[in-house]
């Protein structure tokens, strides 16, 4: 045995028991048909720009996929992408991915002969990028099979997207999807002849959503959903409160290795990244106010004070406040510092935290954008009145006129700024997907520390006894968590 622990093994041990994140791993007693979840997190209303295409696209190409017939060189056309012809460029694009990926790549040669996940029929529904790219043919590797559909309109990397579906991935994606192609893309995942997933793993919930709406008898088969975002756990809570979660779910946005590392790191490095790109700003000087100081408040507070701007924080809970205060940022609300903010970012999972009262009261050229996963907390919809002009001045970035001539810009009409203006960096990432594949946080860490030559302290047997603990591990207690 390759001695992995994979709780997705489920032929031999059904999934969702030795994690220590998984807080809705249960068996509810009710049903799992009707209800479904109430609330949606796509708010796709708003009137649809077409982003520019990605650097490999002929951008002339204006023919929506669903229109075109498209064979990979095996002849399958189970798939819809932009251009089959990118799979070249996309296939590079995962080579460079696979060298910042090295606990994936590991378990590859690890577990290949053994294919622990032989008998999974994945259902997947996440940011379509070269690292979910190496997720997914490492999945493959292990003996799953896997159909894929992206989780947001914009994210997807058309080329990378094009490399899977040739070498025989299903996938239904596109960077600029409609709303309904979203949803169209979702269901051509799961509505298949004579293929049934039997797992999902979701980024959003809104493939899980979509599940239980049309086909809530499908759950009869699935053994667990793996669930990534703070936002699909907290749908996911809600439909476990109304006894309505019927499969095992795991958790795996408050694992500490995604905590931690995609959360708190990634969005440390991929914030500035996301600004620069589309603004092409400096940030010295600039004030910022950043709303929410969870993880990924904190990752954005940490780069820009770095950088020099002058950041200030909204908090509604008073422990992520009180570590606002000692981390050195002053916490406001927002209505005290609008007025002579330079950027405003929202990273809270909550709702109309940026309200059109604040939009209004901005000072001419404010940058406001969301780093949050839904494109819920900027109430854009209300910008969409008749006094108001937009300008498109580029990919992602909208100029917001009011009649006075006062002009904001609005970075990705609201939704999340890295993932669709800039990339994330793929060592994180690589973090988040060996935990969604195995769900063990201190042997997730332990496969990425070789990268940095790193060498870790055993314990000798005195002190194993005097800490009452095993000298492999667990190292903590489950309701571990460090908070600084
Ligand atoms: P978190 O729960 O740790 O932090 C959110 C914070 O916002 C909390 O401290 C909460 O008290 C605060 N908050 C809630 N409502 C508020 C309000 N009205 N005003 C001010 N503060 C408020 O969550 P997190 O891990 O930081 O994630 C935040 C969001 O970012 C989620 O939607 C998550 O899915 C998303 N996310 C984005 C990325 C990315 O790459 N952009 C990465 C991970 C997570």
């Amino acid at each position: 045995s390759s001695g992995i622990p994979f709780p997705w093994r489920f032929v031999r041990s059904p999934a969702c028991t030795s994690v220590r994140s998984v807080h809705l791993a249960r068996h509810s007693t009710g049903g799992c048909g009707g209800g479904g979840i109430s609330c949606s997190v796509l708010d796709l209303s708003s009137s649809f720009h077409p982003p520019a295409a990605s650097y490999t696209d002929s951008s002339d190409d204006e023919t929506s996929p669903r229109d075109k017939q498209q064979k990979n060189s095996k002849g399958s056309s189970d798939f819809c992408v932009k251009n089959i012809k990118q799979a070249e460029f996309g296939r590079r694009e995962i080579e460079i991915a696979e060298q910042e990926m090295p606990a994936l790549m590991a378990l590859r040669k690890r577990a290949q002969g053994e294919k622990p996940l032989a008998g999974a029929k994945i259902v997947g529904c996440t940011h379509i990028t070269a690292q979910t790219a190496v997720l997914m043919e490492t999945l493959g590797a292990l003996g799953a099979q896997c159909r894929w559909a992206a989780c947001n309109i914009y994210s997807t990397l058309n080329e990378v997207a094009a490399a899977l579906a040739e070498s025989g991935f299903p996938v239904f994606a596109w960077k600029g999807e409609s709303e309904d192609d979203f949803w169209w893309c979702i269901d051509r995942c799961v509505n298949v002849e004579g293929w049934q997933p039997n797992m999902i793993l979701d980024d959003g919930g809104d493939l899980t959503h979509w599940i239980y709406k049309k086909y809530p008898n499908m759950f009869k088969k699935i053994k667990g959903i793996v669930e990534e975002s703070v936002t699909g756990v907290h749908r996911l809570y809600q439909l476990s409160k109304a006894g309505k979660l019927c499969v095992p779910a795991m958790n795996v946005n408050d694992s500490v290795t995604k905590q931690k590392f995609d959360n708190l790191y990634c969005c440390r490095e991929s914030i500035l990244d996301g600004l620069k790109r589309t603004t092409d700003m400096m940030f010295g000087g600039k004030q910022v106010v950043v709303c929410g100081y969870g993880e990924v408040g904190k990752g954005c507070c940490a780069a820009l004070k770095a950088m020099g701007s002058i950041v200030y924080v909204t908090e509604i809970d008073p422990i992520c406040a009180l570590q606002a205060c000692m981390d050195g940022f002053r916490l406001v609300k927002l209505n005290e510092v609008i007025r002579q903010m330079d950027i405003v970012i929202t990273c809270t999972g909550n709702k109309n935290v940026v309200t059109r009262e604040h939009l209004d009261r901005m000072k001419n050229s404010c940058i406001v954008c969301n780093m949050g996963h839904s494109n819920t907390e900027i109430d854009v919809a209300s910008l969409r009145t008749p006094e108001l002009t937009w300008e498109r001045v580029r990919s992602q970035v909208d100029h917001v006129i009011w009649p006075d001539g006062k002009r904001i810009v609005l970075l990705a009409e609201g939704r999340l700024l890295n993932l669709s203006c800039s990339t994330v960096p793929t060592f994180v990432l690589s973090i988040t997907a060996t935990t969604q594949l195995t769900l063990e946080d201190e042997y997730v860490a332990s496969l990425h520390l070789p990268t940095f030559d790193a060498h870790l302290t055993e314990l000798t047997d005195e002190q194993a006894k005097y800490l009452g603990l095993n000298k492999n591990g667990p190292f903590k207690p489950n309701y571990y968590r460090c908070w600084l």
